[in-house]
């Protein structure tokens, strides 16, 4: 898609994602194609594309470029894919996620995020995406199991619905740890065993729910 930020996107997937050690053709190709300026309000499109989060309404927040390309490389998505996200957001994850995977079911617990992301995706036609309202901490048990999970908000420990919910194999990328700062952690389920490995250091707005913290 060639729009007045097409200059802008290719300098973000060189200089931010490719030069700093994302290496999935596929996941870079994907942040080259999705408008990530659409996904923000229109004072903030400048800024779309820099190397920094963006704050959406709610006092919540699009991740860094480098934070969504690194949690999409590590689901190591081929193409015919479930993923679940939990945290849906302005919605620019749930799209990017939609260009590497057969079908993207992502869960937001504020209704007027929700309404918003949807409006882009028509936009875009990115029909493989399925949203729906809830405490995402409970997963979304109607389509499970899924090959891949990715929770964009952080929580005190790995909500146990979306660990019976993921396929095996499965890999599941989530922040974990204290209100103010969190680590990455990777779940892979495989013959029926789960390990869990820690990445670096990152900073996400709360996961809130029965599985979650307990409020804003
Ligand atoms: N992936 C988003 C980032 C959103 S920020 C994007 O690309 O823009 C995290 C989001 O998680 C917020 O919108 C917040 O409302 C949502 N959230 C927090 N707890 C949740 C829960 N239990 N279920 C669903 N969404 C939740």
């Amino acid at each position: 898609m060639t729009d007045r930020f097409t200059t802008a996107r290719e300098r973000m997937v060189q200089e931010q994602l490719l030069q700093r050690g994302i290496s999935d053709t596929r996941v870079l190709d994907a942040m080259n194609e999705v408008p990530r300026h659409l996904f923000v309000e229109d004072a903030q499109q400048v800024r779309a594309y820099g190397d920094h989060p963006l704050p959406i309404s709610g006092d919540q927040t699009i991740s860094q470029p480098l934070v969504v390309a690194a949690m999409t490389q590590e689901l190591q998505l081929g193409g015919d894919e479930r993923v679940l996200e939990i945290g849906t957001g302005s919605g620019y994850q749930a799209a990017v996620l939609s260009r590497l995977c057969s079908r993207v079911y992502t869960v937001e617990r504020i209704n007027f995020l929700l309404a918003g992301a949807r409006k882009v995706f028509d936009q875009l036609r990115y029909y493989n995406i399925l949203s729906r309202l809830d405490d995402g901490t409970l997963g979304w048990q109607e389509h499970a199991p899924y090959d891949a999970i990715i929770v964009t908000a952080g929580g005190p420990e790995i909500p146990a619905p979306l660990i019976d919910q993921l396929a095996d194999p499965g890999r599941m990328i989530i922040p974990v740890g204290e209100r103010e700062l969190q680590e990455l952690q990777l779940l892979t389920k495989k013959d029926g065993k789960i390990e869990v490995s820690r990445l670096e250091s990152v900073r996400f707005v709360s996961l809130i729910g029965e599985h979650g913290w307990e409020n804003d």
